[in-house]
């Protein structure tokens, strides 16, 4: 990881934002700035409306997002998609990404310095997609956005100016029907944040 300049990353990001999102696009795909470049194929940047109600975050590429580019890709992607149909929200609705833009090696969760490194990025996206509500999939979403406080879920709060709301990560949902239940009335419960 690079140390120095984080200032310098600071106001280069606030300059992206200034000049809209496709610089900050182009920014995470030559960016170098943590190990995880060097196991990247492609820089998992985002999809979804550019104009979203709520920004879906996720934890890090994985194998398919890292050949594709694409974020929740497959398996975990479907679950995403029974979840958004179920929350009743149109593709104009919704955002999705991940706390860093390269995959971590062999699956492994990123390291704090690693999502400290990416978090201008997510910032950045944050600011210029101005989502209502924030939706942190998973304990490392959590970590990455807010570290300092400790969110239970399905109980919305409300963090730097918006909603924020922890559910589980879609890919947790795929063996354990259990959770399923759950995360349909966490789901239920908080309607009115995005209706
Ligand atoms: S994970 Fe983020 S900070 Fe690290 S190299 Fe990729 S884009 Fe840069």
């Amino acid at each position: 990881m690079k140390k120095n300049n984080c200032r310098d990353f600071e106001e280069r990001i606030k300059m992206m934002v200034e000049a809209g999102y496709t610089t900050v696009g182009r920014e995470i795909i030559k960016c170098t700035r943590c190990p995880l470049h060097k196991n990247a194929i492609r820089r998992v940047i985002g999809k979804g409306s550019c104009n979203p109600k709520v920004f879906f975050m996720g934890e890090a590429p994985g194998k398919s997002e890292n050949e594709t580019g694409i974020p929740f890709y497959g398996r975990a992607g479907k679950e995403l998609d029974k979840m958004v149909e179920y929350m009743g929200l149109s593709e104009e609705d919704w955002f999705v990404t991940n706390t860093v833009k390269c995959r971590p090696p062999e699956n492994r969760n990123p390291r704090v310095n690693e999502i400290e490194c990416c978090k201008p990025f997510l910032a950045a996206q944050i600011t210029l997609l101005n989502p209502k509500i924030i939706i942190l999939l998973g304990n490392t979403a959590e970590k990455a956005y807010c570290p300092e406080r400790k969110l239970d879920w399905g109980i919305p709060v409300e963090h730097e100016g918006r909603t924020i709301l922890k559910l589980y990560h879609p890919a947790a949902l795929i063996y354990t029907s259990s959770r399923k239940e759950i995360q349909r009335a966490f789901i239920d419960k908080n309607r009115n944040l995005w209706s």
